[in-house]
């Protein structure tokens, strides 16, 4: 590799940059994860991190990436043949009906248009249909990371309380959570699946998994088969400040100082921040003239921006341009967006000038790549900026 000066622009929707401070808490000596030290260290952990989900339930931490918290929620939920819904908005949604296929679930997948995130209405109508509750889960992915469209996690509650649907509600939050807005208990989500690469500025290898009071008692009569995943053998040991097998003891240290900057910053103020920088970015890719991949009617995720290329023109070969010249990797388009679009990431510890030398590298790389567009989608974004501050509540306000 030869040298670079300066610092590379990640800005892939995850794994994200990791702050200095989270670097340092995570370099420490291995702590005796059977000793006294660490059964108060992670009993103070576990405490704390229920208030990230919002949930007054326990947590469970698995030394995994976020795809194990999918398989935990499943296998500890769910019995062989069990059928449960999904849909097809993005990549994302579409890996995890893999897993629940491959595992012995039956998926039923509703939609296929990656461009709106889930459909309510629809959903709804199918839940009406069931009337022998055969569904006995309805998995959906809060913020898919391949399009960068939300789906409305409160409102599938509310339709499926309204179907007087008794499925559990199964969330993937790994691009969400810290990022956007979420409320596990308040939403009424039976399990929160979350990783620690993303909004959580940690690097991969935690990953997470929420539960309902409904979740719990599931849990009792699930019968896939489970062990290393087994929620029973979590909580018995989480309730002393220990695991069941050996927990990523110096990752758990990076996850309560990433906390602590969570806290510092007030979490309304993180989903403030993020939902301010990602009106700017989506302001600088109309600026461009491109076209974004959630539509009009799909709701704009606050933490990536997936934007189209202009047809005949690869946006993997305009990738590769700005991550030579400019050191910055961006987000490949993923499956059938591949070569298509490319996604920006604007998540976890970012701010207003990271986003501005991020923009001001995709439009030097548009102009390289000889891809047609408007100059001006950066200027659009700084207008923005100055214009508006960033404070809960406040956000976009100024416009
Ligand atoms: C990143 C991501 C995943 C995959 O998680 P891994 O940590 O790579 O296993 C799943 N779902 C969403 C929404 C993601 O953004």
């Amino acid at each position: 590799m030869s040298f670079k000066s300066g610092h590379h622009f990640l800005q892939i929707p995850g794994p994200t940059n990791i702050p200095f401070r989270v670097l340092r808490a995570i370099d420490q000596p291995t702590m005796d994860h059977r000793g006294p030290d660490f059964s108060a260290f992670a009993s103070g952990l576990l405490e704390r991190l229920k208030l990230v989900f919002k949930t007054k339930n326990p947590v469970i931490i698995y030394p995994s990436s976020g795809t194990g918290a999918w398989e935990a929620a499943m296998v500890n939920t769910l019995s062989p043949g069990d059928k449960v819904l999904t849909f097809e908005t993005g990549q994302f949604m579409h890996l995890w009906r893999d897993l629940c296929r491959r595992i012995g679930l039956e998926p039923i997948v509703e939609g296929d248009d990656w461009r709106t995130g889930v459909i309510i209405e629809d959903a709804k109508a199918t839940l009406e249909k069931d009337t022998n509750h055969e569904i006995k889960a309805v998995c959906m992915v809060h913020n898919e990371t391949a399009t960068g469209v939300v789906s409305d996690v409160h409102a599938m509650r509310k339709a499926m309380d309204e179907a007087g649907h008794p499925a559990l509600l199964l969330v993937d939050t790994i691009s969400s959570l810290g990022s956007l807005d979420y409320r596990h208990d308040e939403w009424g989500v039976d399990v929160t699946i979350a990783g620690s690469q993303k909004g959580l500025m940690m690097p991969a290898g935690l990953s997470f998994n929420a539960m309902s009071d409904k979740a719990l008692e599931a849990n009792k009569s699930a019968k896939m088969p489970r062990c290393y995943w087994d929620w029973q053998d979590m909580l018995k040991n989480n309730n002393g400040g220990f695991f069941p097998y050996t927990p990523a003891t110096n990752l758990l240290f990076g996850l309560d100082e990433a906390m602590d900057m969570l806290f510092e910053e007030g979490l309304d103020n993180v989903y403030a921040r993020h939902a301010r920088l990602a009106e700017a970015t989506r302001r600088a890719v109309r600026g461009w003239g491109l076209e974004t991949v959630c539509s009009g009617n799909g709701i704009p995720s606050p933490s990536i921006t997936a934007a189209f290329m202009p047809e005949g023109h690869d946006a993997d070969a305009f990738r590769k341009i700005v991550l030579e010249r400019f050191d910055m990797s961006l987000g490949g388009g993923l499956a059938r967006l591949q070569g298509k679009a490319f996604r920006i990431g604007h998540l976890g510890s970012f701010n207003e000038l990271m986003l501005c030398g991020t923009l001001s590298g995709v439009e030097m790389g548009l102009e390289i790549a000889g891809i047609p567009f408007t100059k001006g989608g950066l200027d659009a974004a700084m207008s923005f900026l100055a214009k508006t501050e960033s404070k809960a509540g406040k956000a976009a306000a100024a416009e």
